[in-house]
């Protein structure tokens, strides 16, 4: 029987110190377990998670009312946003992360922090299972439990590659730092290789061939902020060779950008096409070579196309500890966690999820949808007017803003444009939608699509949300009966979370971006992109970040983009 190192016993007293680290576990079932010595006074909120969810909740937790621990395999927060700014060098990547050390300092030293990841949630004890991601320097396995009485998951998800032959091998996803940092040095290393002495035309030309896949806003904007680098600061630096470079931008749906107005589409559109991106919409990649890309396409059937470097960005998916989870609690036929509108884990004891792991149930949406059908079909015909129909959108985009963006995504492409023809053809009184396939494709949305669009937006909103709750917790639980009445059913301490929708920017190179903003008000262009500027430098986390990102910025507009390969 291995006993445990000094290293892990050091992180057990640590731990158990602060009341939250119950057992050491050495190598799985053969754990020596340390019992912690006494009950703490504080009740124990244990957060997964260092990103825009997480952070934001402690950020804004009074810690002084809770034995906070935060647990996550990376001990600093990411700006995501500026991401594909990183794979340029328009931007560095420290200058968009903050140690979270020093962001749980400024709460007064009070939160303990792990650098390791969960890799179990067990509801029934109240406890969940960490390994340190250190772990090489660590005797034993570098497990051990932590247990909560409140645990707050924001883990975020992974790139989803739809089980794509080859993708994980050879493709670069846009998820973290390290991808960003990773696909700098690979554009810098095609433009090398394609610039070597014994290389024939047509190696030079595959090598100099950068594909995305997926042209949703991340995919768009890396292809626009590489369209950029290239023809900004590479073409200066290698003039032999930059007529050869191509980019190209394959999306399986009909346009790019679909969560977007139809405007910001049709100019991204044309855009990229000026500027010589390929875009191929209605293409479906199938397989990923070592050096060549396979889409297929109705008309077409499959191509094969040779590539240099190929960034994969086509939407997310559940982290696999999440998915067991998952099938513990009886929700194995969702695709990301459950909540209540309370962002309260369904079926599960004092567990809350946020950010892109986590959806709100939307029975009581559904619900509410269908109530408002009812009501506006007064002739109880089962079909609606244009202005019947103007009538229940508004009324459901005022409820739900976030509906508004689902029916734009591509999801509801049919529904999108049964409406749009619909609000399109004012003369035509009489032309009517199907009340029954509305509802029948809205929940459909309900049971295959994540409700809330998975951005920074709504995990921090989520996380300032859930802060407040609990920062107000104490005050409920002596109060059980809570002051507002908010449902038929029965009390509750809090009001519901109401995402507030402010509007999403696209970046689209040529320092000129469109943006979406609340109203559906559209705004592209040169004065757009000073707005994203000085709403992404307002949105720093820090001073710190927020001077280094605009120094980045001036940095780049008085010396352009630097290429060297570390
Ligand atoms: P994340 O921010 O991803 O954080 C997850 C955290 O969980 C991380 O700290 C991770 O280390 C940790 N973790 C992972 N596994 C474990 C584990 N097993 N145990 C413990 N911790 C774990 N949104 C916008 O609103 N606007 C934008 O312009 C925008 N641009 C984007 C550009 C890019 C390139 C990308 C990738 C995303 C962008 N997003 C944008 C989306 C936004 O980043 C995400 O929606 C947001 O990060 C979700 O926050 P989160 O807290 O749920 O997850």
């Amino acid at each position: 029987r291995r006993r445990p190192g000094v290293s892990n016993l050091l992180l057990v007293v640590a731990a158990a110190s602060s009341g939250g680290l119950v057992a050491y576990a050495d190598s799985g079932s053969d754990a020596a377990a340390v019992e912690k010595p006494q009950l703490p006074l504080r009740k124990k909120v244990v957060v997964l998670g260092t990103g825009w969810g997480g952070t934001t909740f402690l950020r804004n937790l009074d810690s002084k009312l809770y034995d906070v621990q935060v647990i996550s395999p990376r001990n600093y927060f990411a700006f995501t946003p500026l991401l594909p700014s990183v794979t340029s060098g328009t931007v560095e990547p420290r200058s968009i992360v903050e140690p979270i050390r020093r962001i749980l300092e400024k709460k007064g030293g009070e939160i303990k922090f792990w650098e390791a990841e969960c890799f179990k949630i067990d509801p029934k004890n109240k406890k969940i299972h960490c390994r340190s991601n250190i772990g090489t320097n660590l005797d034993g396995n570098g497990e051990f439990l932590v247990d909560y009485d409140y645990l707050v998951v924001a883990v975020g998800a992974r790139t989803n590659t739809f089980n794509t032959p080859g993708v994980v091998e050879n493709c670069h996803f846009l998820k973290e730092v390290e991808d960003a940092q990773k696909i700098r040095r690979s554009v810098m290393d095609c433009f090398e290789r394609a610039s070597l002495p014994f290389l024939d035309e047509e190696e030079r030309k595959k090598n100099l061939h950068f594909v995305v896949v997926g042209g949703g806003p991340t995919g768009v904007e890396f292809a626009a902020s590489l369209h950029d680098f290239v023809t900004e600061d590479l073409s200066k630096l290698y003039p032999s060779i930059q007529h050869l470079v191509k980019i190209s931008l394959i999306e399986a749906a009909d346009h790019i950008l679909t969560m977007f107005d139809k405007r910001i589409t049709n100019f991204a559109e044309d855009k990229f096409g000026r500027d010589g991106i390929d875009v191929k919409t209605g293409f479906k990649v199938v397989k990923v070579a070592k050096d060549a890309i396979t889409m297929q396409n109705p008309a077409t059937g499959d191509i094969s196309v040779p590539y240099g470097m190929a960034v994969w960005s086509t939407g997310i998916g559940t982290r696999p500890f999440i998915v067991e989870f998952m099938k513990q609690i009886g929700q194995a036929n969702r695709r990301v966690l459950a909540t209540d509108e309370w962002l309260r884990v369904r079926e599960c004891d004092g567990v809350y999820a946020i950010g892109d792991c986590a959806t709100i149930n939307q029975r009581k949406v559904m619900e509410d949808i269908s109530e408002i059908f009812r009501v506006a079909d007064k002739d109880k015909s089962g079909t609606l007017t244009v202005k019947e129909i103007q009538d229940v959108l508004d009324d459901i985009y005022v409820r739900y803003p976030q509906v508004q963006l689902y029916l734009k995504s591509k999801q509801m492409n049919g529904i999108a444009d049964l409406v749009r023809s619909a609000k399109g053809d004012a003369e035509k009184e009489s032309v009517e939608l199907n009340i029954e396939e509305f509802k029948k494709a809205l929940s459909l949305v309900d049971s295959q699509v994540k409700f809330l669009p998975a951005t920074a937006q709504v995990a921090s909103q989520q996380g300032q949300y859930l802060a407040r709750c609990f920062n107000k917790m104490k005050d409920a639980e002596e109060n059980p009966e809570g002051p507002i009445r908010i449902r038929g059913e029965g009390r509750h301490r809090f009001r519901p979370f109401r995402y507030r929708h402010l509007g999403q920017f696209a970046p689209l190179g040529g320092e000129q971006t469109a943006a979406q903003l609340p109203g559906d008000w559209i705004s592209i262009g040169h004065s757009t992109q000073w707005l994203w500027y000085s709403v992404y430098a307002t949105k720093q986390i820090s001073w710190r970040t927020r001077m280094l990102v605009v120094s980045d910025w001036t940095r780049r507009f008085i010396f352009g983009r630097d290429s060297s390969c570390i």
